[in-house]
């Protein structure tokens, strides 16, 4: 599919009111909507790109508890991927550990607001300025989250990334590119050029990508979770462009957008009464409670972190069994893309991380009767 500037960087009708009081809000420039989250970050990796053609083998920075998206679209544009260790009790990314990546190549450096999480980014943000690195915030799973001092996330980096893809806060489809400067907006549609081609995909072929994707991803952090997984990352380096062409795409209905958009106020206060709920029945079990959602007012996904990462494939199990869904979604990424770029940390929260539901799919009889199940089975296995 050919694409015309035009189309993709100015903005659809339907969205111009949102735009410029968003760009208030967020201190911005300029906004490029798209149709992924993922469309945006190769974009913003693009234009940074662009002016640092004096680097070579650029490199930019990424926390290694995120999803592998940001590796794959980063290796797309031309970066090489490192990777930062995170904070243990959040999984979010450590200043000290973006600081520890820094080389000479180092052009970019991407800050996750996990689960919704935020933490105060102005050193970060300071520190990147030294270093002539672009700071951008990915808020995929953080739209509206406040940092610490008030300000909305992503209204600090250079560049931040909006997903409102099914499993966000925003359902609806579709994916914002924040830019927070003139040059960088002009480096972004010099890039762009007059058009630019967005591979061809049939509805039947993305599932079916999208589907070997998760089977693959799913298949190999089985490998790494059982310590039996020499040759994943080589071979995971071997395929993974194969999946390129699900990453780019256009924004399809920015109508159905600007209709959500006016929900987010009470989708957010809704998943936040949730959050509160489990907090109540889960208070005493064998494990440790993320809170930063009380902080951030957004949670993205209910996170807990085990006292038994053992047994936390049976726990589980367990819980599926009694027909509760629970995910531990990220297995470290550089164990994917990077495994030199050790991160002990991100290892020790991925083998304890349990996420829960507070979206529209659960009510809070379901979210009481899930908070007993877990409390049940984690009890049995403290016993065993
Ligand atoms: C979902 C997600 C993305 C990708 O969003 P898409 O709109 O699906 O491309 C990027 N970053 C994070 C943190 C995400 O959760």
């Amino acid at each position: 599919m050919i694409i015309k500037k035009d189309d993709v960087l100015q903005t659809p009708e339907a969205l111009k009111e949102i735009e410029s009081e968003w760009l208030q809000q967020l201190n911005g420039t300029a906004i490029a909507w798209f149709g992924r989250a993922a469309t945006s970050l190769y974009w913003a990796y693009r234009a940074v790109l662009s002016r640092r053609v004096e680097v070579s083998q650029p490199e930019v920075i990424l926390p290694a508890i995120s999803c592998g998206t940001l590796a794959n679209v980063a290796l797309m544009a031309g970066f090489t991927p490192r990777f930062a260790d995170i904070d243990p009790q959040t999984g979010l990314a450590s200043l000290e550990s973006i600081q520890s990546r820094w080389t000479p190549r180092t052009c970019a450096v991407v800050f996750v607001h996990l689960f919704g999480q935020t933490i105060e980014l102005r050193p970060l943000a300071a520190w990147c300025r030294s270093k002539e690195v672009t700071l951008i915030e990915d808020a995929a799973q953080a739209l509206n989250a406040q940092l610490p001092d008030s300000s909305p996330a992503g209204s600090v980096g250079d560049l931040s990334v909006y997903s409102f893809n099914p499993s966000k806060i925003l359902e609806c489809g579709g994916g914002a590119l924040v830019v927070r400067s003139e040059s960088l907006w002009a480096a972004l549609e010099r890039e762009f050029g007059t058009y630019a081609s967005l591979p061809e995909l049939d509805s039947t072929t993305s599932a079916l990508l999208s589907l070997s994707y998760r089977n693959l991803h799913h298949a190999l952090v089985a490998l790494l979770r059982l310590n039996v997984g020499s040759g994943v990352s080589e071979l995971f380096l071997r395929v993974r462009a194969a999946y390129d062409s699900l990453y780019l795409r256009p924004i399809k209905n920015s109508a159905a957008l600007a209709t959500a958009w006016q929900q987010r106020a009470s989708i957010l206060e809704q998943r936040y009464r949730k959050a509160e709920l489990y907090t109540r029945k889960l208070a005493d079990g064998p494990w440790q409670l993320l809170d930063g959602w009380s902080q951030s007012k957004v949670c993205w996904r209910y996170s807990l972190l085990v006292d038994f990462p053992d047994q936390l494939a049976d726990f589980s199990e367990a819980v599926r069994r009694d027909r509760f869904h629970l995910s531990n979604l990220y297995w470290p990424t550089n164990q994917f893309f990077r495994p030199n770029d050790a991160c002990p940390n991100a290892d020790f929260f991925a083998r304890r991380i349990v996420n829960l539901w507070v979206d529209n799919s659960v009510t809070p009889s379901w979210i009481e009767q899930c908070s007993s199940s877990l409390v049940k089975h984690a009890t049995k296995i403290a016993q065993s």
